[in-house]
């Protein structure tokens, strides 16, 4: 069983890539749980048609401790168990705890011990501390691909997201298995993100171009699979699926000095427009 967490800056695409993504293994033959590790419990609602799955941490105030199985985790699109962890009121107390809370409450109602091929993680943050840590922290996802694009927020964000990894990847075995860059259709975009992934000792495992048939599938509560199995877009995400599937290169991230990443950025021409 292969656990990967999906690591980006806020709205860089982590939920929609990592639900297409889904879609894409589960029609490999793939068996998948996909774990929202956002308080925003948006990572799965297009594998589960639009339905707004209520969290563990809801169901945990609401019902008391003594939770089924089936009442945090639903099946959706190609038998992918979805869970959302959820968060506490806003304002109020650690975002993290949802995360801790799902991790443990699935390991004792064995949700881990079933036939899977992947349990895949999708995780908020621009760094890697705290609650969000904790897919790597305790040593359940080994696997990490970071989602970023051309935008210099989204490659600082894939930085600091590094320094995370290389810190947790020295005493766990996490390893970083390549950047996925989704699209934001910027200047020189495909070989910027190229290049700062080599820079830090990775790969740009895939490259997912902007498409308005992932806003078309939204608006249908479905994946692009899903909705239009013929589509470009489909296919896309399809190659995502075989290069994760295929992928061997894992290692710990060599992030880079701020003044390193913006050379870099000036070197592709992106900091031309700001300086
Ligand atoms: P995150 O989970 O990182 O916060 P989301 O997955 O919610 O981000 O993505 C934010 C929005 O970006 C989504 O509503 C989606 O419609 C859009 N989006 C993501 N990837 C693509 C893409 N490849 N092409 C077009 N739109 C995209
Ligand atoms: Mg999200």
């Amino acid at each position: 069983m292969r656990q990967v967490a999906i690591y980006g800056k806020g709205g860089i695409g982590k939920s929609t890539t990592t639900q297409n993504l889904t879609a894409a293994l589960a029609e490999l033959g793939r068996r998948i749980m996909v774990v929202g590790c956002d308080p925003k419990a948006d990572s799965t609602r297009l594998i589960l048609g639009g339905l707004a799955q209520r969290t563990v941490l809801d169901t945990l105030r609401e019902e008391g401790e003594d939770v089924d199985l089936d009442e945090i985790m639903k099946v959706g699109y190609g038998g992918i168990r979805c869970v959302e962890s959820g968060g506490p009121e806003p304002g109020v107390g650690c975002a993290g705890r949802g995360i801790i809370t799902s991790i443990n409450m699935l390991e004792s109602l064995g949700a881990y011990e079933a036939e899977l091929d992947y349990v895949f993680y999708d995780v908020l943050g621009d760094v890697v501390c705290g609650g969000f840590a904790m897919p790597i922290r305790e040593g359940k996802a080994k696997e990490i691909y970071i989602v970023a694009s051309g935008e210099m927020m989204a490659l600082y964000a894939a930085n600091n997201i590094s320094k995370g990894i290389q810190k947790y990847a020295q005493t766990g075995g996490t390893r970083l298995g390549g950047i996925i860059c989704n699209s934001r259709k910027v200047d020189n975009e495909y070989e910027m993100v190229k290049a700062f992934a080599e820079e830090i000792g990775s790969q740009l495992v895939y490259f997912v171009p902007r498409d308005n048939m992932v806003q078309r599938a939204e608006i249908n509560r479905k994946t692009v699979i899903d909705y239009d199995p013929e589509c470009v877009q489909a296919d896309e995400y399809r190659g995502l699926a075989k290069a994760i599937d295929e992928n061997e290169m894992f290692v710990i991230p060599k992030p880079m000095t701020q003044d390193r990443l913006e050379d870099l950025l000036m070197a592709h021409g992106l900091l031309d427009s700001v300086a």
